[in-house]
């Protein structure tokens, strides 16, 4: 059978991997994944995430049918209750009562119709996006300037760069496959310096020439400060100053205020002075730099302002708009920059323009032929559901996004959404927390379905293409929307055939008007104009513009001088820095910040399908720095309450250096799908930046203690288990099982009771082998069926319970040997079997006990010996940070 080899792009974070798929068996959705050598975003690299995406394709936990109050339904039902529900409100309060709430993970051609069916029909501004939550401050910053939300740069800068500032990005983990081409750029060119700006010492800290652990917020007086000394030391361009930009001496003069010396900047940032002095001079001595800057920057109530404060020092001394230099601002998602371009944030206009531009406004107007275009910007997110919540807006429909877990205050979010008159959600995923609350579901593609172009943040636009037909009932979400169009009576606008035509239509809109003969805008790819459908499908990755002048596209913006602005000169903005809103207190003495894991994509509804991707961090956690853990009689293992003003969690502790103290770190990703007490967003404060309106996730004071646990337990079992009354339950994909953490402090009466009521498939022919000791607290059974292990439990009135690594094996196996029978209650092989313990390497599973076997073995000395021996590190190398941790900290032990 000859296999389809079909180009496509990675769905997760905005670095826009291009992937070869081969599908392998069409109906039964199996496909294998590879790197696309040709693709310039990763030349064939790939990270953990992207590699797995075989894993994540099949039809477990698809909505496959749409469904209306509970009931499945055909599409017309379902098409005509949204119309209905949406008319209704909007005729008996005005359009402004309902509103839309979209996502990164839309395709733009289904951003594109759903902001010009809100925007330019329903008459409402009321659209946004979650991509408010990671870029909406780079987006202000990029606008207020260079008067355009345009990214001058590309990756190969960072090739061509001599210094590289990551701030407030842990690229190695986030955008891992540009942190594989920085590690490689830096092998070629050891000259490279990198400068890594973060207060926790992340995965990205490994190999950098400098990490500066800034006190969580006051990377903009750092910023200031740089700005102070630049002038102070000669070493501004006064030429390009003069040439290119306006508002220099107000900017210099707010910045000298508060960063005028070197040791203001140090103390107010909590660094040492000489630190601060080696990253200035190598800014200031330095042509080529790249200041890269992501969440940390972003995810903050002066976001948009620190954002400024970068771009004020590239200004300052004309390091932009040439190879290898320039801010760059990095997304989180795959199609953040597609919906930028569409107007997919509550105030933005389509193709860049703006809603509070008449000329725009009507431009836009005359040509989606409509008179209705919202007169004034919408609610963005926080403000959307603040307004959902007190009953302004009536109605919403969420599309491809989980705002009760991602969104801050995230159980008011829930709270909101229980009480409003209209919830529809757009999905491939049958059972999400925002789904759960949903009146209509509407089945949409997955990512092996989906047609269409996403854009990265580099400004490259890639095909996504489809693997597999469509599955059950899903449709594309602009079929869905501009099904919903019509019925509503705009059929003439929303009368599309397929995605080629909607991007036609974008890509006209972006060229119409867009000449000298008026302000001209950035965002123009008018050559995909009348794109026919065969050259859609041809359509190769390319950044834009893309116009009659520029037809291969444009890989840098602003290396003739020339900006957006009205002077066409670059703005630099006055920032007087400010820390955190919410400062810690003593009810709640910790600064919580949020962030990802490096297998892990938003809220595990397709990663969390992956064992492998499940194996690196199986649990919910909180990082804590050793002292406070001390303080707060807190161990590895532990469970620990977190408590803010808004709500609490638990999570599992990690003692480590690489958090400050003060400050705890626990990762986004987890759901009430998957845990009962693991969701973060419950936590953080609802505290929004004033210019971009993006919360401020990184800094929320909390509070911890123990959580005291009578007892702790683990399952393993081939069965899905029904659990409920148990305080802390964590559910985490296995190969051929699932397995379950839990904790609670009070305990059933009889363990083996309790476990065959929890098991969904009555017991037939059970073999139990049990050992219970209540002095100690301890209860060990499993369930052999057949010679082969159904399920298993360990309890123990302490947290330190059996690795689960060699039964996870045993999963695999359809019978049992004697050995290894008489071993399963003790949890650890027969002799001559292999416990690998926690993987560290996902792509061929290799295990922390495995690795540290080996290097004592064979005296294993760098990342490399580890890869030949074990292959650890050799996929997709997203492993290769924490190896080389261990390799240090390992060779540090072994001399001490
Ligand atoms: S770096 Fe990883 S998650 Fe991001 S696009 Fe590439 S493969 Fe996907």
């Amino acid at each position: 059978m000859i296999k389809t080899k079909i180009k496509t792009t990675c769905p997760y974070c905005g670095v826009g991997c291009g992937i070869i798929a081969t599908v392998d068996d069409p109906a039964g959705h199996q496909v294998s994944i590879q790197g696309d050598p040709e693709h310039p975003a990763n030349f064939g690299k790939l990270c953990s995430k992207g590699a797995a995406l075989g894993d994540t394709v099949s039809l477990e936990n698809r909505l496959l049918y749409p469904e209306v109050s509970g009931k499945r339904c055909d599409w017309d039902t379902a098409l005509d209750a949204v119309t209905d529900g949406l008319t209704r409100i909007i005729r008996d309060y005005g359009p402004d009562a309902v509103a839309f709430y979209v996502s990164g993970q839309l395709l733009t051609e289904d951003y594109y119709v759903a902001n010009k069916l809100m925007k330019g029909f329903i008459g409402s501004a009321n659209i946004d996006t979650n991509s408010r939550l990671c870029m909406s401050s780079a987006v202000a910053g990029y606008k207020r300037a260079f008067g355009a939300d345009a990214v001058p740069g590309n990756y190969e800068d960072l090739e061509l760069a001599d210094l590289i500032i990551l701030t407030g990005s842990n690229t190695a983990w986030c955008h891992p496959v540009i942190f594989q081409r920085i590690r490689k750029a830096k092998e070629k060119n050891p000259s490279l310096k990198i400068v890594v700006i973060d207060p926790r010492r992340t995965a990205t800290c490994d190999s950098v020439d400098l990490h500066l652990a800034v006190k969580p917020g006051m990377d903009g007086l750092l910023f200031n400060g740089l700005l102070s000394f630049l002038a102070q030391t000669g070493a501004l361009d006064k030429v390009y100053i003069d040439a290119y930009t306006e508002g220099f001496d107000s900017a210099l003069g707010s910045a000298m205020a508060k960063a005028g010396t070197i040791a203001d900047v140090a103390e107010g940032c909590g660094l040492t002075a000489a630190d601060v002095e080696q990253f200035f001079n190598w800014f200031a001595g330095t042509r080529n730099v790249v200041t890269v800057y992501s969440q940390g920057i972003n995810q903050s109530g002066s976001g948009s302002d620190k954002c400024n404060a970068i771009i004020n020092c590239h200004l300052a001394t004309g390091k932009i708009g040439q190879p290898g230099m320039g801010p760059f601002s990095f997304t989180g998602q795959p199609n953040a920059m597609g919906g930028r371009e569409v107007g997919g944030l509550a105030n933005t206009l389509a193709a860049h323009m703006e809603l509070d531009n008449p000329e725009q406004v009507d431009l836009v107007g005359r040509f989606w032929g409509t008179d209705r275009v919202a007169a004034r910007p919408g609610l963005k997110a926080v403000e959307l559901f603040d307004a959902i919540y007190d009953g302004s807006v009536k109605a919403v429909w969420i599309i491809a996004t989980n705002p009760v877990v991602t969104l801050p205050n995230a159980d008011k979010i829930k709270a909101a959404l229980k009480q409003c008159e209209l919830v529809i959600v757009s999905d491939c995923i049958e059972a999400t927390d925002t789904m759960d609350l949903a009146h209509i579901k509407l089945p949409a593609l997955g990512w092996s379905e989906k047609d269409g172009t996403v854009t990265n943040m580099e400004r490259r636009i890639s095909r996504q293409r489809p693997l597999f037909q469509a599955s059950g009932m899903a449709k594309p979400d602009w079929w869905i929307i501009c099904q919903v169009a019509t019925r509503m009576g705009y059929r003439e606008a929303f009368n599309y055939r397929t995605s080629a035509d909607i991007f036609s239509e974008h890509a006209a809109l972006s060229g119409f008007e867009n000449d000298e003969s008026g302000l001209v805008r950035d965002f123009n790819i008018s050559s995909f104009a009348g794109i026919k459908q065969e050259q859609f499908d041809q359509l190769q990755p390319v950044q834009w513009p893309v116009t009659d002048k520029v037809p291969d596209g444009t890989a840098r913006l602003f290396g003739d001088g020339q900006f957006y602005t009205v002077s066409k000169k670059a703005q630099f903005i006055a920032i007087q820095p400010r820390p955190p809103v919410n400062a810690p207190n003593r009810q709640y003495p910790f600064t919580l910040n949020t962030g990802r894991l490096r297998d892990q994509w938003h809220t595990m509804t397709r990663t969390g399908l992956s064992a492998r991707l499940n194996a690196h961090k199986p649990e919910p956690f909180v990082e804590i720095h050793p002292a406070d853990a001390a303080e707060y009689k807190l161990k590895t293992q532990d469970l620990a309450v977190l408590e803010s003003r808004w709500g609490s969690m638990v999570a599992r502790v990690v003692t480590t250096e690489s958090q400050q103290p003060g400050s705890v770190f626990v990762p986004m990703h987890w759901t009430d799908q998957l845990s009962s007490r693991g969701r973060i967003g419950a936590l953080v404060n609802p505290v929004v930046d004033p210019c971009s309106g993006q919360p401020e996730s990184k800094q929320t004071p909390v509070a911890i203690a123990r959580y005291p646990a009578q007892w702790y337990g683990m399952i393993l079992s081939r069965s899905p288990l029904i659990i409920r009354g148990i305080e802390y339950v964590v559910k985490i994909k296995g190969n051929g099982f699932s397995r379950y953490e839990l904790a609670d402090n009070t305990q059933p009466q009889h363990w083996r009771q309790w476990l065959e009521t929890i098991r969904s498939k009555p017991v037939e022919n059970n073999d139990w082998l049990e050992y219970s000791d209540p002095e100690l607290g301890a209860y060990r059974s499993a369930l052999v069926i057949d010679n082969r292990l159904d399920c298993c439990l360990f309890v123990s009135s302490t947290p330190v319970l059996p690795e689960p690594a060699w039964l996870a094996t045993l999963f695999a196996q359809e019978t049992l040997s004697r050995p290894e029978r008489l071993r399963l209650l003790s949890g650890l092989p027969p002799m001559g079997g292999e416990d690998c313990g926690r993987i560290v390497c996902s792509c061929f599973n290799v295990g922390e006990k495995s690795i540290a076997k080996a290097v004592k073995t064979f005296g294993l000395n760098n990342v490399e010996e580890i890869g030949q021996r074990l292959s650890a590190g050799t996929g997709c190398g997203s492993c290769l940070p924490e190896l080389k941790k261990y390799l240090d900290q390992n060779t540090a032990a072994d001399r001490a």
